[in-house]
């Protein structure tokens, strides 16, 4: 599905690009790399982005599909993007039938602002309800992005801000911790309200405890991830053994890499 001036960036920099084509394909493949680096359960982020990436609503059923292997430990995350649907709640019980167990709203590639609900996008409304409802929890892209057509305007945490007060059950994640523009306001809004939690992928783990000094104060809703494929993320395991090495207490390291995740999705 991508657009080629957005595989171009996915491609550069990357050796061994047949590698990620090859575990699109199996999810057995993929299983079997994770066992290699050590983990245990992925969360698959899917989004639909025609615009800017060129992904449409398919990628549900997709990767529902995908995580038949070992519904155990592949997570799938979709998504319903407010402009690319012709009947929101039909597409709401879509996704909560194929399974899908957490959404992924991408404000710079779906060129909207995650508070868009209060002017009129009552759609994104719609979309907070039923996740709230259902108990699934919605991920923000936070953060720049560097694919072409991107807008990083709607990469601000600051306007989650409104979602975490007006949908107070509502499990939000805050996607790359607004890195590298916004961590002071990511910190803030994990701090401030209790249904926002970190997610520290997409940050390299070396440049982790600069961004985020007070850390281990919000290691309880803090979970770990890599962002892997997207630029900048070479290898998962080496992502992983660069975190281990990190200087955190070990029941900090313990809480982000496993316990928040697993409040999140039980095991
Ligand atoms: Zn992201």
């Amino acid at each position: 599905m991508f657009k080629p001036a957005a595989l171009a960036v996915m491609k550069k920099k990357r050796a061994n690009f047949e590698q990620i084509v090859e575990f699109c394909r199996s999810p057995r493949a993929f299983l079997k790399h994770l066992d290699a680096a050590g983990v245990d359960r992925a969360v698959l982020i899917n989004y639909v982005a025609p615009e800017v990436i060129g992904f449409t609503p398919e990628v549900n059923q997709f990767v529902a599909n995908y995580v038949k292997e070992d519904t155990k430990r592949l997570i799938p995350c979709g998504s319903i993007h407010p402009r690319h649907t012709r009947n929101v709640l039909a597409d709401v019980e879509q996704v909560l039938r194929l399974g899908i167990r957490m959404i992924k709203i991408h404000p710079p590639h779906q060129l909207l602002f995650p508070n868009d609900y209060l002017h009129g996008v009552k759609e994104l409304e719609i979309i907070y309800r039923a996740a709230e409802a259902n108990g699934i929890p919605v991920m923000f892209h936070t953060g720049t992005s560097i694919f072409p057509g991107a807008r990083n305007k709607f990469g601000d945490p600051i306007h989650v801000d409104d979602v975490a007060v007006d949908f107070p059950k509502l499990k939000i994640l805050l996607a790359h911790g607004g890195r590298p523009l916004w961590m002071e306001t990511a910190f803030f809004l994990v701090r401030r309200h209790p249904n926002v939690y970190l997610d520290i992928s997409g940050i390299p783990p070396k440049s982790l405890l600069k961004y985020f000094p007070r850390l281990e104060e919000i290691a309880a809703k803090t979970l770990f991830g890599t962002d892997w494929p997207g630029p900048g993320v070479p290898d998962i395991k080496q992502n992983l053994e660069q975190f281990r090495a990190l200087p955190l207490a070990e029941a900090a390291r313990e809480q982000i890499l496993s316990k928040t995740a697993l409040t999140i999705w039980p095991a």
